[in-house]
């Protein structure tokens, strides 16, 4: 049976999470009070971008001048991504974040795998937020995350799945074979979800030679 990983993008690929650097540096305070309902699980991913991502006033020049100062990639992503393509094992980027950064980082460091996430315009210094890759069922997230690992699992893969917070629930009740840290390692021993610890796309790369 072939094999693919899917993951996340923020704090996964890139040392920490993009978006959250983003709404320290351009949002009011008042973000994180959003966040707390969000990681109390009181409203969903959608609803807490959307609030967020609202108190953000600033050009898409200026908000990517910053991210090309803040955002860091796993230095170990690209030698993970090559073994999965020597592999055969399918690599696909699931994300919560924001396309106009997350295809931003992906082009500057050259990572050219399908991607999924939420997109934005940018009208009179304000952010909007479409959610191409939802699922109709449900209004909780924007990207689904757990369509697209029923989806590959449709087409004969079996999964695992490699993510750090809360957008990673879902897909890691799911996944055959679960990579965390952060908040998604808390999450997981919560609901009793077996998973593999990582800090670096090494440490997975090294699990997933063993799931054959
Ligand atoms: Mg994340």
């Amino acid at each position: 049976m072939r094999r693919a990983v899917l993951t996340d993008f923020d704090g996964t690929i890139t040392r920490s999470d993009v978006a959250e650097q983003i709404l320290d540096e351009f949002a009011p305070n008042g973000w994180w009070d959003i966040e707390a309902l969000h990681r109390q699980r009181k409203i969903g991913t959608r609803d807490s971008l959307a609030r967020q991502f609202a108190l953000v006033h600033a050009s898409p020049e200026d908000l990517l001048a910053f991210v090309d100062r803040a955002a860091e990639i796993d230095e170990t992503f690209h030698g993970f991504a090559a073994f999965c393509a020597s592999e055969d094992v399918r690599l696909e980027i699931v994300s919560e974040g924001l396309d106009f950064y997350v295809r931003h980082l992906l082009a500057k460091w050259r990572i050219d795998l399908p991607v999924r996430t939420n997109r934005t315009t940018f009208e009179g210094g304000r952010v909007s937020i479409a959610y191409p890759w939802s699922d109709p069922t449900c209004t909780l997230c924007g990207t689904c995350k757990l369509r697209r690992l029923f989806e590959l699992r449709v087409e004969g893969f079996r999964v695992a799945y490699v993510g750090d917070g809360h957008s990673d629930l879902c897909p890691a009740i799911e996944a055959d074979l679960v990579f965390a840290k952060a908040e998604l390692a808390d999450l997981c021993r919560e609901e009793d979800i077996a998973f593999m610890p990582f800090e670096r796309f090494s440490d997975v790369q090294r699990g997933l030679s063993a799931w054959r």
